[in-house]
């Protein structure tokens, strides 16, 4: 579904994907693992196309040089050059780090704004299903975004990226600051995603284990280098892996 080939994207001089290739067929979720700084933001704006609004954005106000390199390819279409908007349109559609919530917009309001790719028959359809996978947001329409927990705020996010219609969602660190027993409702909505409505996930984690049982294929990051990648059954019965990611 989509392949990455040999990506390399430089701050200035710093590099902070070296040669990073990766690929997610139809229907799976493969994950993404690294420490702060492995560069899995970096990755999930090249596979969106957000890294060419920064990179433009930059070089309008005389900011930093960032270069790009390598390929990626989308259901057969080279995509490295298109624009984020354009790979939206196409189901590639990015829940970014930290949420990014409108805080002071509702939160039906900021499920909506996900809707602006969707018929109005699918964004119906797309928020019915959204607060039946996210019940507590139910009652939680009218509040205003900023007000919600950490958790909450997650699964407006990730609803928010669903009323976009994805075909291939790219999740970034969804768990990031968020109690264990929350973490656990976001971590297994990404299966019942993927077999409900046949999208498949890209989730990028600093710690494995939470999400290592949903995946199928997984790449472990340190410094922009992919320095491990296999199934979940060969990571899981590597003992490097285990001792540096799961700590035993
Ligand atoms: P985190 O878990 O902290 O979000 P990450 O794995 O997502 O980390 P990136 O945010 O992709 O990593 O960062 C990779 C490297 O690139 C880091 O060293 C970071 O400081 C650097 N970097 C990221 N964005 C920029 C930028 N706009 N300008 C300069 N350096 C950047």
């Amino acid at each position: 579904m989509l392949t990455a080939d040999g990506l390399m994207v430089f701050y200035e001089n710093m590099l902070a994907l070296n040669n990073i290739s990766l690929r997610c067929d139809e229907g799976q979720v493969v994950g993404v693992f690294g420490a702060n700084s492995a560069g899995k933001s970096t990755l999930m704006y090249t596979l969106s196309g957000i890294i060419l609004d920064i990179r433009h954005k930059e070089k309008m106000r005389g900011g930093e040089r960032i270069s790009l390199f390598g390929d990626v390819h989308y259901r057969g279409e080279a995509i490295g050059e298109l624009k984020a908007n354009q790979r939206a349109r196409r189901g590639i559609v990015l829940c970014p780090e930290r949420r990014r919530l409108f805080p002071e917009s509702s939160v039906l309001e900021n499920l909506k704004i996900g809707a602006y790719l969707a018929s109005r028959d699918e964004a119906r359809e797309t928020l019915g299903y959204v607060l039946e996978l996210f019940p507590p947001l139910k009652k939680l329409l009218k509040r205003a975004a900023g007000f919600l927990s950490g958790g909450e705020q997650q699964m407006v996010a990730i609803g928010r990226a669903l009323m976009a219609q994805p075909k291939l969602l790219l999740l970034d660190e969804p768990l990031l600051g968020l109690a264990p027993s929350v973490q656990q409702v976001v971590v297994e909505a990404i299966p019942v995603i993927r077999d409900q409505r046949g999208i498949s996930v890209i989730v990028t984690e600093q710690y494995a284990r939470p999400v290592m049982p949903h995946v199928d294929y997984a790449y472990i990051l340190e410094n922009g280098s992919t320095v491990l990648e296999g199934t979940r059954d060969e990571l899981l019965d590597n003992p490097d892996v285990k001792s540096a990611y799961f700590g035993c």
